[in-house]
């Protein structure tokens, strides 16, 4: 859980996090005009070092969420970087950590819009191991469908956007299943609550495009990454049907949280054999290593943090 005795940061200051107020009237917490990131850090037990990775990749993101909402991070790519490390040097965690930074309109007013506002920037840490079960999940298709690009743009991490995200996965689980798959207003699918997803059907990989509203997933183009320079697999991008869900052989779900998630049951249908499959197996093992800072090759992947 977060702690409040925790390092974080708060405009422009190190602070512990029990020490930030919030007024009921910033913008951000009535209207949901905040954007932000998940990040995750490593620890290595047997190197005893902690890793934090794709950490550029993630506030460049960030950096283009902040962008669409007009909002001024107030601080570079590279800064808000080092701030994190430095965030993560004070906090010293030796278990997997999970690196939360949020941009939001913290004017306290009352009318919407995006510009002529103030905007506050936190960062904050809580420690994260499996955010889901790695061995299968059983999921549901929603029957909200996602958000579309030109209504609320999932390609940005967008705080007021993860109501789409809430309702489906309360529906979910309220109906005893882990997790919802989300379709596109076309029918088309799209991706998992806060996840991408990937199927592997007639030999290939395949996974919607970016213009299928998703997010785009950092794991998403690590696992591509991997499976091409791994297996010399090229994932094949292309709207896949919902009824090709069932079909397929394997299904699973990559994100910060998520890491590398075997779906072994869609709609009380088994996929596949109905326990994760050879490639989910193998990618999973391969990620974990890479993430870890286990293999050399990917070692350009994670940053390390120099804790005394
Ligand atoms: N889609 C959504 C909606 C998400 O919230 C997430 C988690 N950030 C993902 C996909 C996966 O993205 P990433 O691999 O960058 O964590």
């Amino acid at each position: 859980a977060v702690s409040d005795g925790d390092w974080s940061y708060f405009d422009g200051e190190f602070v512990r996090l029990g020490e930030v107020r919030l007024s009921p009237a910033a913008n951000a917490l009535n209207y949901g005009t905040g954007v932000f990131e998940g990040i995750r850090a490593y620890w290595n037990p047997e190197r005893q070092e902690l890793r934090v990775l794709k950490l550029r990749e993630h506030y460049e993101r960030f950096a283009n969420s902040c962008k669409l909402m007009r909002i001024d991070p107030g601080l570079s790519v590279d800064d808000l970087c080092e701030v994190t490390l430095e965030i993560l040097r004070r906090n010293a965690p030796r278990v997997d950590t999970y690196i939360r930074p949020l941009a939001f309109k913290s004017a306290e007013s009352i009318g919407v819009k995006l510009s002529g506002l103030k905007s506050s920037l936190s960062i904050f840490t809580v420690p994260m191991g499996n955010y889901v079960e790695l061995t299968g999940l059983r999921c549901c298709v929603a029957s909200w469908r996602r958000i579309p690009d030109n209504a609320i743009p999932a390609r940005c991490k967008l705080t007021g956007a993860y109501i789409n995200t809430a309702l489906a996965v309360d529906d979910a689980q309220k109906a005893g299943f882990d997790d919802a798959i989300f379709l596109t207003q076309e029918g088309t699918v799209s991706e998992a609550s806060a996840a991408n997803i990937f199927i592997v059907r007639r030999g290939e990989v395949v996974t919607p495009p970016l213009t299928a509203d998703i997010l785009e997933g950092i794991t998403r183009d690590a696992v591509m990454e991997l499976l091409e320079r791994e297996w010399g697999i090229e994932v094949v991008e292309r709207d896949i049907d919902r009824t090709e869900l069932y079909a397929a052989d394997e299904v699973f779900l990559t994100g910060t949280g998520y890491q590398i998630a075997p779906v072994v049951e869609i709609d009380h249908r088994p996929v596949g054999s109905g326990e994760m499959g050879p490639i989910t197996g193998r990618l999973q093992e391969a990620y974990f290593r890479a993430a870890r800072g286990d293999n050399p090759d990917y070692e350009h992947w994670t940053v390390p943090v120099e804790t005394a």
